[in-house]
């Protein structure tokens, strides 16, 4: 897969692609990270514009977003970081795993003239609703989810399926977790957990899911049982 970043702030990256599994397959090669200043695209050394009727702050001009953008092919999968986009989860970063080229286009001051994001074919996908300073974090947010999936990252990709978020249409958050020792500060790992008994710890892996998503997250857990319910149905016609 190919990353091309657009940014004000080339310095930011590779941050934390660089690190651990995810820079280890950036160096193998598993992913490419190019990483384009859009200060080199400055027009009378300038990037930025007023926004026409008034208004505070600047936007990232459409003259100079231009000449980053034109060289750069339809074909690749477009996307502006941005706190009006639709919620980016599991499934885009599922979506966007199988893609060849991602290319991010990361706003600042108080976004991008809207004429670019007529002209080109972006997608605007936000982080959450907050507002950051830059498209930075949230574009290694979603490189981060995205590479994450590509095979060799994570060297033991059974892992990946018991993630939060993992199974679609319908996803649960991931089950509690222990790990040795049994006994520690006198709380005890799960008994079923050391019984050996497959079964039963997938059965008690599921409750545990279930039970967290149904307490923290009521949107997920509604979705979930709702799913249930038409695939009995389904089965049962
Ligand atoms: N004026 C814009 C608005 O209210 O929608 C916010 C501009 S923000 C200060 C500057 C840039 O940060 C945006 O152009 C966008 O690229 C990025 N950004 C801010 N919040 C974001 C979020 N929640 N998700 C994704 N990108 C975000």
């Amino acid at each position: 897969m190919k990353i091309t970043v657009l940014t004000l702030f080339p310095e930011i990256f590779p941050g934390p692609l660089g690190v651990s599994l995810i820079g280890k397959a950036l160096q193998k090669g598993l992913y490419t990270l190019q990483v384009q200043d859009l200060k080199s695209f400055a027009i009378q050394g300038r990037v930025d514009a007023p926004p026409c009727g008034g208004g505070g702050g600047m936007l990232l001009s459409a003259e100079v977003l231009d000449a980053a953008l034109s060289p750069l092919p339809q074909s690749a999968t477009w996307i502006y970081p941005s706190p009006r986009g639709k919620a980016f989860s599991q499934e885009k970063a599922q979506e966007w795993s199988q893609k060849e080229q991602l290319i991010f286009l990361c706003g600042r001051y108080e976004g991008v003239d809207a004429r670019i994001l007529e002209k080109y074919p972006f997608s605007e996908v936000s982080l959450g609703d907050y507002v950051l300073m830059g498209g930075e974090g949230a574009a290694l947010a979603m490189i981060e989810a995205s590479v994450r999936l590509l095979p060799g990252v994570v060297g033991d990709p059974t892992s990946l399926l018991e993630d939060s978020f993992a199974e679609t249409p319908a996803p649960l958050l991931e089950h509690p977790q222990y790990a040795s020792p049994v006994c520690w500060e006198e709380r005890d790992v799960p008994s079923i957990l050391l019984s050996g008994n497959h079964g039963a710890i997938d059965q008690w892996k599921r409750k545990q899911a279930c039970a967290l998503t149904r307490r923290r997250r009521p949107d997920l857990w509604n979705r979930y049982v709702a799913h249930r319910l038409s695939t009995l149905s389904e089965s049962e016609d």
